[in-house]
C-alpha cells in the first residue's frame, strides 16, 4: 500500500488520499464506521501519521451506482466532485464526520476537490462547521484541529487564488486537472495527449500566480499530480518557490536527489525564463537541458 511504502522512501506524510477509491472498491455504500476504519488505517500506516484526505472526487470518469449518475456530453466539465456531493448533504456529512473523527488519530487535513468559486468554498465551510457542531452535540470525539483546504485545479480558482486564500487554511494544486482545463484537452484522450504535456508557458504563468499568492499570505501550498514527479517541471516549480510536493512513493528518491543537488538560483533563473518563452517545445527542451546540466544522474530518469 502507498502509505506504508511512503515511510520507507522518506516521505513526510501522505499528501493526497483519494477517498473515492474506498467507495469504488466497496460493494455497497460505505458507512461512517467503514470509512472511519479505512481512514484510521491509512493514518496509522502513514509517515508521521500525517494524511490529507480528499473528499469524494466522483463523476468525470468515475461513477458509483448510488449517486444517480447521468449521461453527460462533457463529463469532466460536468457534474463531478463537490458539484455532485453537495447535492447529497447527508451523504457528504457522513464522509465529513468520518474524516473529522479520524482526525483524532494523527495530523489529518480535509481537502475539497474541483472548487471553482468563493461561494462554493463558503458553503463547504458551513457544511464542515455544521458537521463539527453535530459531533459536539452528540458528544462524539473528533479532531478539533483538522485544517480545511481546497484543490486548485480549475483555472477560475487559480486566477482568483487571493480570494480563495481568505477562506481556507491551505491549498493543493491538482496539476493533472489544472493542465487539462488550461489547455482544454481531455487528459484521458490520446489524440490530444500532446496538449496535456506540462510545458506550455501558460501553465507556468498560472502556477507562478498561485505560488506567489500563497507565499504572500503565508498559506501552505502543495503540488499534486504527475507533474510533481518530472524533474524538468520540478526545476521550474522550485524556482517559483514551490516547496511541498505530493507524488507516488516510487518517484520520491529521485525527486529528493534532484532537490538536494539543484542550485536554487539556477532554478529561479530557469523559472523566469520559462514564463517568457512562447513555444511548448522551447520550454520542454530548455528545462530538460538544464536538468541534464544540473543533475545528470536524474536527467536519465526523466523519460516521460
Ligand atoms: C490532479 O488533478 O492533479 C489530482 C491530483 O487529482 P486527480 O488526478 O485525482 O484528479
Ligand atoms: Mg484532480
Amino acid at each position: 500500500m502507498d502509505a506504508a511504502s511512503a515511510v520507507g522512501v522518506g516521505a513526510e506524510g501522505v499528501g493526497l488520499f483519494r477517498s473515492e477509491y474506498t467507495f469504488l472498491t466497496h460493494p455497497t455504500v460505505p458507512t461512517e464506521e467503514d470509512q472511519l476504519v479505512t481512514y484510521r488505517g491509512v493514518i496509522e500506516a502513514s509517515p508521521n501519521n500525517c494524511v490529507t484526505i480528499r473528499t469524494l472526487d466522483l463523476g468525470g470518469d468515475k461513477q458509483v451506482p448510488y449517486l444517480g449518475s447521468q449521461r453527460e456530453a462533457n463529463p469532466f466539465m460536468g457534474w463531478r466532485s463537490i458539484r455532485m456531493t453537495s447535492e447529497y448533504p447527508e451523504f457528504f456529512q457522513t464522509q465529513l464526520r468520518a474524516i473529522l473523527r479520524a482526525g483524532r488519530h494523527g495530523r489529518v487535513s480535509v481537502l475539497f476537490p474541483m472548487v471553482s468559486t468563493v461561494e462554493e468554498v463558503q458553503r463547504l465551510k458551513r457544511l464542515i462547521d455544521n458537521t463539527r457542531m453535530g459531533l459536539r452535540r452528540a458528544k462524539v470525539p473528533f479532531g478539533e484541529q483538522v485544517p480545511f483546504g481546497v484543490m486548485i485545479e480549475v483555472p477560475a480558482a487559480a486566477l482568483c487564488i487571493d480570494h480563495l486564500l481568505d477562506e481556507v487554511d491551505f491549498v493543493s494544486i491538482g496539476s493533472n486537472d489544472l493542465i487539462q482545463y488550461i489547455m482544454a484537452a481531455d487528459r484521458d484522450n490520446p489524440k490530444v495527449a500532446h496538449l496535456c504535456e506540462p510545458f506550455h508557458p501558460s501553465i507556468y504563468r498560472v502556477l507562478r500566480q498561485v505560488i506567489t499568492a500563497c507565499a504572500d499570505r503565508q498559506k501552505s501550498v502543495t503540488l499534486c499530480g504527475e507533474m510533481a514527479a518530472r524533474p524538468a517541471c520540478l526545476l521550474a516549480l522550485l524556482g517559483m518557490g514551490m516547496r511541498r510536493f505530493s507524488m507516488s512513493p516510487a518517484f520520491i528518491p529521485t525527486a529528493k536527489e534532484f532537490v538536494r543537488s539543484v542550485n536554487l538560483q539556477a532554478a529561479q533563473q530557469a523559472a523566469e525564463q520559462v514564463v517568457r518563452m512562447r513555444h511548448v517545445g522551447e520550454v520542454r527542451d530548455f528545462l530538460t537541458r538544464r536538468v541534464g546540466q544540473l543533475c545528470p544522474k536524474v536527467a536519465t530518469l526523466d523519460t516521460m
